[in-house]
């Protein structure tokens, strides 16, 4: 086996997991199986540049999502945005992962279909690919399409567009590999929505993470 094939791919799901849901672990429980991930990396971010500030202080969001992944073994839970105390940029994270895991190991960011449409605004977006695999998930209400795709993206997209999951494991960077998940229709935003109105969630959250939202009062819980 060459070097790089020695060790199976990393994942890395970054995100504000605020609250981390079924949907994400959905996500994760698939990519890993799918895409033959020896472990994927859970890495809440600080202050994302991309969109509005999340509400919820970062360590009761990594605390979430300890406890949503706390049975799975294949699951870590990485904390590198939180304690840089700068703006979270994915490529900055990338660097940091092949600075401690070497240039020979392959590493598949995972996305959500809608994060990846909007990944040509990311900062430094195209040196993503000479850092890490690109594997986009399908979800409800998104489906990968040129047309929905900014013309910079689709350029790159249909260059490295490359359905052979094997190619995960024998490069270390570099592809697009959509993958087809089970849909949870579920987000963040819809979470924290229902909660403030005091409407029941209880079927989109795993119950550790019930109980943490419930004993800490977040999301307008009193
Ligand atoms: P918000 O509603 O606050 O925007 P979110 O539910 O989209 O949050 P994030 O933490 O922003 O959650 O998402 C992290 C990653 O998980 C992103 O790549 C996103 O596309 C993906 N994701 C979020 N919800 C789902 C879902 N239900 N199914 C599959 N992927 C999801």
């Amino acid at each position: 086996m060459s070097e790089v094939g020695a060790t199976a791919p990393l994942g890395i799901l970054g995100g504000t997991f605020d609250p981390v849901h079924k949907g994400h672990l959905q996500l994760a429980a698939d990519a890993c199986k799918k895409l033959e991930l020896g472990q994927i990396l859970w890495i809440p971010s600080a202050n994302p540049p991309h969109r509005d500030q999340p509400g919820t202080p970062a360590a009761q969001r990594l605390a979430m999502v300890a406890l949503a992944i706390r049975r799975q073994t294949q699951f870590v839970l990485d904390d590198c945005e939180v304690r840089r105390n700068e703006p979270s940029y994915t490529v900055v994270t990338l660097e940091d992962l092949r600075s401690r895991h070497g240039n020979q190991r392959p590493l598949v960011l995972l996305l959500g279909i809608d994060a990846f449409l909007g990944l040509h605004t990311w900062h430094r977006w195209r040196e993503l690919f000479s850092l890490a695999h690109i594997a986009v998930a399908t979800r409800p209400g998104f489906s990968l399409q040129a047309d929905d795709m900014a013309p910079e993206l689709h350029v790159e997209f249909e260059k490295r567009l490359d359905p052979a999951v094997k190619t995960l494991a024998t490069q270390a960077a570099g592809s697009i590999v959509p993958f087809a998940i089970t849909p949870v229709d579920v987000s963040a935003s819809d979470v924290r929505h229902r909660l403030s109105k005091g409407e029941k969630v209880a079927n989109l959250l795993p119950d550790a993470v019930l109980d943490y939202i419930a004993a800490n009062h977040l999301y307008a819980q009193n």
